[in-house]
């Protein structure tokens, strides 16, 4: 199996790429070492920061922090003694429902997740590994992780099938208590996570570009990609396409190119939801922007976990909002006052507008209780739903007007 190690981004570029999933299907160690090289973990560890900081990776659960400050971090505040030892995390949990591309990574490719956790703790000098796994993915990790030696030491946990299960402080919660809910502590995990010791929590995916980092390098990990959105990412490719799937694409790919390569066709689309429900719809003239962090900012967007929701031009879009608010309304932990009170009316005044039974002020309202909530929980639930629910009032504006006079637009097509 050869890995790609030379393409440099060019609009001829392929979008789709193969590191991630080069082994192939299900693979297991044998197919892994044959594919990749074994990694050197104790020779790798102490230029892993370097090399990260190099690379320009950048987390893929979401919120797409530079992996290596995170590692800096944890080593700033870790030491040897007892209660400072280091704890990595790999986050598996995916509790986006439209997400699949954790699972299918750990399903395919998860000796790249445990090399890279492994070369995480050797970086760090964890004391303790954890990987939480969701369901479908646990068989596969825990087949995995028998199959070699030094992947004993790590601990998996099974994750709970909520959407907060992923949320960074929920890990730990979880981990910790049996409690998959967020905490209401403020301080950073790298300084005080697990049993307040300091944590480095990585989405799998990122430590699968990690483990493929620590043995081919930087510069190797640049090839893909483009300057300012290096390396590759997976995508899961969802809603109104042929057959909803994971890509694994090259960094700065363009949202309709990831779209044409899962089989869609552009003419349609009449807008996509990017980074998944706690994301923000663009209008199919918006499609010809990358999926990276820099392009998607103009429009209010961010690549997030790497969800990609289709809506055909004959689905409501008023109507799909309504529905993701309602479900992100119902997910909360019902801690804060936003999550109680203000969710839950935000789903209502989104129900109305999709009914045709809102009044003639709905539109600034959903506006008014986004505001009320964002930033006012203990996590980011209310701020991302708030950022839904602003994104769709802005790109649907038209489709939003019609419904208040008990018409549909996506009715004509
Ligand atoms: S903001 Fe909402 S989801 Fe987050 S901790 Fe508070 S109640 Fe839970």
């Amino acid at each position: 199996m050869t890995i790609e190690t030379t393409a440099t981004r060019t609009p001829e570029t392929p979008v789709v790429a193969s590191r991630l999933l080069a082994a192939g299907a299900d693979a297991d160690f044998t197919r892994h070492l044959a594919c990749f090289g074994a990694l050197d973990v104790a020779a790798a560890a102490p230029r892993l920061l370097a090399e990260l900081e190099a690379s320009g990776l950048t987390g893929r659960g979401g919120a797409g922090f530079a992996a290596w400050r995170k590692l800096a971090a944890t080593v700033k505040a870790g030491d040897s003694s007892p209660r400072a030892r280091p704890v990595v995390i790999g986050n598996g949990a995916e509790g986006e429902p439209l997400s699949r591309k954790d699972e299918t990574l750990m399903t395919n490719a998860p000796h790249l997740v445990i090399d890279g956790l492994l070369a995480a703790g050797a970086a760090v000098g964890a004391g303790e590994l954890y990987l939480y796994a969701s369901e479908p993915a646990l068989s596969a990790i825990q087949g995995a992780v028998a199959e070699r030696a030094d992947a004993a030491g790590i601990r998996i946990v099974a994750a709970a099938d909520t959407f907060l299960s992923g949320q960074a402080s929920a890990v730990v919660n979880a981990i910790e208590t049996g409690r998959p809910v967020p905490r209401d502590a403020v301080g950073r995990l790298s300084a005080s996570g697990l049993r307040g010791r300091p944590t480095l929590l990585h989405n799998v995916e990122t430590l699968a570009h990690i483990g493929l980092i620590a043995r081919y390098g930087a510069a190797w990990f640049r090839a893909a990609g483009t300057t300012t959105d290096p390396g590759t990412r997976l995508v899961t490719v969802a809603g109104d396409v042929p057959q909803p799937q994971v890509l694994e694409v090259h960094g700065g790919a363009r949202i309709d190119a990831v779209l044409a390569a899962a089989g869609a066709e552009p003419d349609r689309i009449s807008a996509v939801l990017v980074g998944g429900y706690h994301g923000a719809w663009l209008t199919a003239d918006r499609l010809g922007a990358a999926l990276s962090a820099e392009a998607l900012a103009p429009h209010g967007a961010h690549p997030g976990a790497g969800i990609l929701l289709a809506l055909d031009r004959t689905r409501c879009a008023v109507q799909a909002t309504a529905e993701i608010i309602d479900y992100l309304a119902g997910q909360s932990a019902r801690q804060c006052g936003p999550c109680l009170f203000g969710l839950p009316a935000l789903a209502a005044s989104w129900r109305e507008l999709a009914t045709g039974a809102a009044p003639a002020d709905a539109p600034h309202r959903t506006w008014t209780l986004a505001d009320a909530v964002d930033g006012r929980g203990a996590c980011a639930h209310p701020d991302g739903t708030a950022r839904l629910s602003r994104s769709a009032t802005r790109a649907f504006a038209a489709d939003i007007e019609q419904h208040r006079h008990g018409r549909c637009l996506r009715a004509a097509h």
